[in-house]
């Protein structure tokens, strides 16, 4: 499903990122940029070996924010890699940190002039964060974020299962009706 918030779309799809021909996909990275299993491993799987070495020499990214490097053999020509919490009960900013990886990518590909960028369900996986909630901060925050964009006109949430794909689609018809 899709929605167009001030003539940017923003819709799920059921799909592996790695596919995506977005000008940007999102890797749910860890702050040491140190590559791990996930999505992360996918991506640098599919994407061969110079995005590692971009990310060596950024170095690391605090969590709640983003880098971005080159998108290696990827159809994306770039990634940006995001840092979102990791899930402890709730109280320990993981809404804000999720909100801010979420926002800190979207501006990144705003500022670069990109047209479109793929997200996946940042920290669900190994991170434990619980899907509705963070379907929830996801789509909020595109939303928000496409009332003001400058060049970026997709937004994509790119679910690797049908039950996050449904979730997913929940919170968005619910941005909708607010
Ligand atoms: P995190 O450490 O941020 O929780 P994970 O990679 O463990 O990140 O999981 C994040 C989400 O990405 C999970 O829902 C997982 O199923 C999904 N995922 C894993 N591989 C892919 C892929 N190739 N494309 C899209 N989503 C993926």
């Amino acid at each position: 499903m899709k929605i167009i918030v001030n003539g940017v779309t923003i819709e799920c799809r059921r799909a592996d990122i790695t596919l995506e021909d977005t000008d940007a996909v999102v890797n749910a990275a860890n702050s040491r940029l140190a590559g791990g299993g996930g999505v992360d491993g996918d991506i640098h799987r599919a994407g061969g070996p110079a995005i590692m070495e971009e990310c060596r020499k950024i170095g690391s990214c605090p969590t709640g924010r983003a880098v971005i490097t080159g998108g290696g053999r990827l159809k994306a020509r770039y990634v940006i890699h995001a840092v979102g919490p990791v899930y402890r009960d709730g109280a320990h900013k993981e809404a804000e940190l999720l909100a801010g990886a979420y926002l800190n990518s979207l501006k990144l590909a705003d500022e670069k002039g990109l047209a479109s960028i793929a997200f996946p369900s940042i920290s669900t996986g190994a991170y434990g964060y619980p899907v509705a909630e963070a379907s929830e901060v996801a789509v909020k925050t595109a939303v928000e974020f496409a009332k003001s964009a400058a060049k970026l006109r997709l937004i994509r949430f790119v679910l690797f299962s049908d039950s996050d794909l449904k979730t997913y689609e929940r919170a968005l018809k619910r941005a909708v009706a607010e």
